[in-house]
């Protein structure tokens, strides 16, 4: 494991206990929110966040970056109320975004309607490190099965 930053923000963000789902890594809380800030959001991750850079139809117009995570790591903040929700094909997907700006700063994935996905670019304070990841949604039948586990707690 290398050496992680030592500044305040750190410190003070990373979450002391955590259930097996965090598998040793060090576990932050990172804020998040929309463009106009009227949807604010927690989420627990690692410091060094795995992330899938999708190439649906949805995906890729929106420009979403994501982080997949078991719900309960998942916290809205404020602006339920500014959300809207739109869903296409299946009908599983929960898109949603502010109706004032117009941001997608998370979502329900098809791929883990248990989970919420979070907009790695929606985080307010960048995490350390990124590990991006090509997720082949175009044949997403043939590739969720690789994105299953990430919204599983334990
Ligand atoms: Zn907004």
């Amino acid at each position: 494991m290398g050496t992680a930053p030592q500044d305040d923000h750190f410190v003070t963000n990373r979450v002391s206990s955590v259930d097996q789902w965090s598998h040793g890594k060090i576990i932050m809380k990172y804020q998040g929110s929309c463009h106009c800030q009227a949807v604010r959001f927690e989420v627990e991750a690692p410091d060094i966040i795995e992330a899938d850079r999708c190439n649906c139809s949805i995906c890729s117009k929106s420009g979403f970056l994501h982080l997949i995570v078991p719900r309960k790591h998942f916290r809205l903040l404020q602006g339920e109320e500014h959300l809207s929700t739109y869903s296409f094909n299946s009908g599983v997907a929960q898109h949603k975004f502010c109706q004032r700006c117009g941001i997608k700063p998370f979502y329900i994935p098809r791929s883990n309607p248990d989970g919420i996905d979070v907009n790695v670019n929606c985080l307010d304070t960048p995490p350390v490190k990124i590990n991006v990841t090509e997720f082949d949604g175009r044949n997403w039948e043939k590739h969720a099965h690789k994105l299953a586990h990430k919204s599983k707690a334990d």
